[in-house]
């Protein structure tokens, strides 16, 4: 679509010519959804008209959305199994795509125990990094001057590994960070990070930080902004710093790099950033030595002007804190993406997370949304979900997300709902809501209720030789501290109190309801460190009655009272406190590995 960068955008005035042309670029977009819209289903049905899914639902080459939405059905992951199971064997014929599959993104949704593989192709690094470039020009009209100054990003790669059919398996940022888009990316002032590109390409998760955090601290009066992909990963790298101040003002203080850092290319590029400065390193000794922590944030960088993290969605939890920390400064959210595509970004960005809302881009994908309480709408099970048009949908409504991609997943559900808070242009925004069916999250890991409840049961084994049960539980996700924890209360059934579980067994049971989780939450537990260890609380008897009591007390219906199987609301985990008899925490780090189990 030609643009014309002489416009002034009506978002704002642009902060340089580079960003005219994305202000105007959203414009266009956003304007012409519709259209956009149904291009960008043509261009897909088109390029993969002979795939063998598109034929197995005799498409016959339409690229129209009513014979699209007549005869592609909505799917799952679990739907698309058998696919992508041939495609990780190393079959190479046009199974979902025409273009071949360059590789699988892990994402932290799971299926089975293990994490969802999506398949993507090459070109989708150009659309991740055309909404990339969409998002300093956005906020450069509500921030200046940050072409002065630089970025300090925690920004990590993780594991990969190989499916059988040899193609590489990695989480999207793993993809995006090791490419030539990332790697060799032209200057541009108003981005520029104070992390080398060898810190952020060490799948070692402590040198990776600690060279992050140097630079940082080095460079802390060039530093502007202070972000991480999600809160949690932010909150992340201020516990590193409570932990490693010591040795990183000592490496300040006599120039020389930390000998646990010992990848080679850190040490070579840090060996021109490290220079002995004892005025900083007295600088950091004095700010982190104190007891309170309360705005280290700007303390150490005293110049940054907003934080850049995402708090929308389970990282809510994590706004407190980062407001202790940094004295409450704006929290940009940015954008909004996945494994599967990245849709859209947040034209506000300077907004407060509680109205953060985004604003999904037509060309990312094909966008349809399905009314979320379709239950109450009167359809019945079997009938086919109505699904509705990206340019169709009504304020105030909330919708799941159903993607259709130029990798190849058609009308596939994301299983995010979102709401919709109003329009640019004619492009809906959103607000995010929630991921359907998530119970308990601390970073990107996601546990649902049967796998907490499988987890219950595998631990509950030992304690058959002691004659006892678990006879209710519920959990909370603790991120008071950092890092956050998984707590659940357990109710026991003791049948012989001469012979109750000790101690030492109940704190095998942690471990082993550990075990029993997905392999997300083991990975941050084992390799990031970024899970602390589960904790059982155990309440006594009558407690979950009590519990009951208060939920009908204030309104709940006696006939339809579930125990909650997670909580949050605090009068509920005073009630639960207050009745502990014991504490117990996993003594150990469960068992993980990058390889997947099949
Ligand atoms: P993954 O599949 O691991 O890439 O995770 C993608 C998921 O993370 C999305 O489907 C959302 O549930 C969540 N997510 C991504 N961006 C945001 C955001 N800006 N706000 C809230 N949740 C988000």
């Amino acid at each position: 679509m030609a643009v014309d960068s002489t416009l002034p955008s009506p978002l704002g005035a642009p902060a340089c010519d580079k960003d005219a042309k994305a202000l105007q670029f959203i414009e266009e977009m956003t304007k012409y959804v519709e259209s956009v819209q149904e291009r960008v289903l043509s261009e897909i049905l088109s390029r993969n008209a002979e795939t063998e899914y598109l034929k197995r639902f005799q498409l016959n080459g339409a690229t129209d959305r009513e014979t699209f939405k007549s005869k592609i059905p909505v799917v799952t992951y679990e739907d698309l199994q058998p696919e992508i199971q041939r495609i990780a064997s190393g079959d190479q014929s046009p199974i979902l795509s025409a273009h071949p599959i360059s590789e699988f993104l892990t994402s932290s949704g799971t299926s089975a125990g293990e994490r969802k593989l999506m398949p993507t192709i090459h070109e989708e690094l150009d659309r991740r990094q055309l909404l990339y470039s969409l998002l300093m020009p956005v906020m450069n009209l509500y921030v200046p001057g940050l072409d002065k100054g630089k970025g300090l990003y925690f920004l990590f790669v993780k594991a990969e590994t190989k499916t059988p059919g040899g193609l590489v398996a990695r989480p999207v940022l793993t993809s995006y960070y090791n490419s030539d888009h990332f790697k060799t990316r032209p200057y541009d002032a108003f981005n520029v990070y104070t992390s080398p590109n060898e810190a952020i390409l060490c799948v070692d998760s402590f040198q990776s930080m600690y060279t992050q955090m140097l630079c940082g601290l080095i460079m802390r009066e060039e530093v502007l902004r202070v972000g991480a992909v999600f809160a949690s990963g932010l909150l992340r790298a201020i516990r590193f710093l409570q932990i490693n101040w010591k040795q990183l003002a000592r490496d300040i203080a006599t120039g020389s790099l930390n000998r646990k850092v010992t990848d080679a290319s850190i040490r070579e590029c840090m060996s021109k950033i490290l220079k002995p400065n004892l005025e900083l390193a007295e600088l950091i000794i004095k700010e982190c030595s104190g007891e309170k922590w309360e705005r280290i944030i700007t303390r150490i960088w005293p110049n940054t002007k907003y934080l850049d993290v995402i708090v929308t969605g389970a990282m809510a939890q994590y706004i407190p804190t980062l407001e202790f920390y940094s004295g409450g400064l704006p929290m940009a959210c940015t954008m909004y993406a996945s494994s599967e595509c990245y849709f859209g970004l947040n034209l506000k960005p300077m907004c407060k997370p509680s109205e953060v809302s985004y604003t999904i881009m037509p060309n990312m994908a094909y966008f349809e949304f399905l009314p979320h309480k379709s239950a109450t709408s009167g359809l019945s099970r079997d009938s086919p979900p109505r699904l509705v048009d990206l340019a169709d949908l009504e304020v105030g409504k909330e919708y799941e997300l159903i993607i259709t991609t130029y990798a190849g997943l058609c009308r596939y559900r994301v299983g995010d709902i979102l709401q919709v808070t109003g329009f640019h242009n004619a492009a809906p925004q959103f607000r995010f809501i929630r991921r359907k069916n998530v119970l308990l999250s601390i970073e990107s890991d996601k546990t649902d209720e049967p796998e907490l409840q499988k987890a219950i049961e595998n631990a509950s084994v030992l304690l058959k030789d002691f004659n006892t049960s678990v006879v209710e539980y519920t959990s909370y996700a603790d991120t008071k501290q950092i890092p956050g924890h998984y707590v659940i209360y357990w109710e026991l059934l003791v049948k012989d109190s001469a012979n109750a579980p000790t101690d030492e067994v109940l704190n095998q049971c942690c471990l082993q309801m550990e075990a029993s989780l997905n392999t997300v939450y083991r990975q941050s537990r084992v390799a990031d460190n970024s899970i602390g260890p589960l904790e059982i609380r155990v309440v006594k008897n009558g407690t979950f009655e009590e519990l009951m009591d208060y939920a009908i007390s204030r309104g709940a219906s006696i006939n339809q009272y579930k125990v909650p199987r997670c909580v949050s609301f605090t009068p509920i985990m005073e009630l639960l406190d207050s009745r502990v008899v014991s504490k117990h925490f996993s003594p150990a780090l469960p068992h993980w590995t990058p390889e997947r189990r099949h």
